[in-house]
């Protein structure tokens, strides 16, 4: 047996939590997806304006309906009471609220990010824009490298973003990612935070559970 085969979750954990203050992000563990949920509503008082990017990991933990107990104002895509017109706005005011809660596809033992998005309003408040941004992530998401990211986004993410959606795509139909021209392609722009924006206030919390994809 090799010393990586006996490396164990903590040290993944361990390893990527140093990498990530290197790359100047905030970041903490925290064992449970109630604890995650508690921090982060910790920080917000009656009336913050919160983001929330398309992430099924927030809705795992039932963040919104904390969220909505805390008086908190949502800008929440997702809402299926919204029209088409409102969704649209409200990506665009993510983009400027006070808190943005997000997950991402992958994190790097080597402290990146990795996002890959259909429309894009998910990365492009993930970088600058809100007052305060965090991402919030199971340790399943760890990988290696940039490689094993993209990889992982491939075959895991994106296939099962899709399936969410009962999409009809090859990735859906068990023929693995083909790197589609699909009209209905939802891998369309990937950001990786290689470093914590220069302006962006950034707070990573890896969760000691399997959450979103
Ligand atoms: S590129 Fe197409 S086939 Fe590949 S994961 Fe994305 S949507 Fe699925």
């Amino acid at each position: 047996m090799t010393a990586a085969n006996l490396e164990t979750t903590d040290d993944r954990v361990a390893r990527t939590l140093k990498a990530l203050k290197k790359n100047e992000f905030l970041a903490h563990y925290l064992p449970t997806a109630a604890e995650a949920k508690q921090f982060v509503l910790d920080t917000i008082q009656p009336g913050t304006r919160v983001g929330l990017g398309g992430s099924s990991t927030l809705r795992e933990m039932s963040l919104v309906e904390g969220l909505q107990q805390k008086g908190a104002v949502l800008l929440d895509h997702w809402d299926e009471s919204l029209t088409f017109e409102d969704t649209l706005q409200v990506r665009k005011d993510q983009l400027v609220c006070d808190v943005l809660l997000s997950s991402v596809n992958a994190l790097t033992e080597k402290g990146e990010l990795v996002a890959r998005d259909g429309i894009g309003n998910r990365t492009s408040a993930m970088t600058f824009g809100p007052g305060k941004v965090f991402l919030l992530s199971g340790t399943q998401k760890i990988v290696p490298d940039l490689h094993a990211a993209f990889q992982r986004i491939k075959e895991v993410a994106a296939p099962m973003r899709a399936k969410s959606l009962n999409m009809d795509l090859p990735c859906t139909k068990g023929k693995g990612c083909v790197d589609c021209n699909d009209p209905g392609r939802i891998c369309r722009a990937t950001l990786i935070l290689h470093r914590r924006p220069m302006l962006t206030d950034i707070t990573v919390i890896l969760i000691g559970e399997s959450l979103g994809y």
